[in-house]
């Protein structure tokens, strides 16, 4: 299956809708989840346009793929969750739950999350 441009996250990065943005720069967004499931509840995303964490892997040139590794604790420093600590969740095609089909990473922190 291509890219569908028209994905919430692809429409959010061409700012046809808004977001409450978290931290930008040339390679990356974050921005709070629109119905957070914990105090911070953040979705990082590539600016490039990538299905799931797949096609991120195989076609992310090496400096996207480090930008966005280094923006998980950019972002962990900025809300101050780095002491005590956070979870990343990336729910990846349809056994994994995806409903958005672009890449993302949810930072989720702020509390002590359960356990499974
Ligand atoms: P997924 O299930 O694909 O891993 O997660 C998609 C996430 O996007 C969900 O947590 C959902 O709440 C969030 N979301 C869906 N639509 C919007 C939106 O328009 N704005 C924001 N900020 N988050 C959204």
């Amino acid at each position: 299956m291509p890219y569908d441009p028209n994905n919430i996250f692809a429409r959010i990065l061409r700012k046809e809708i808004p977001c409450d943005l978290v931290f930008e720069d040339d390679y990356v967004l974050a921005f709070n989840d629109i119905f957070p499931k914990a105090p911070v509840h953040v979705l990082l995303i590539p600016k490039g346009l990538y299905k799931n964490a797949a096609d991120f892997s195989k076609h992310a040139t090496d400096e996207e793929i480090v930008a966005f590794t280094r923006a998980i604790d950019t972002i962990g420093e900025k809300l101050q969750l780095t002491k005590t600590g956070y979870r990343l969740i990336s729910n990846n095609g349809t056994h994994g739950g995806q409903e958005v089909p672009h890449f993302h990473v949810h930072i989720l922190g702020g509390k002590a999350l359960s356990t499974w």
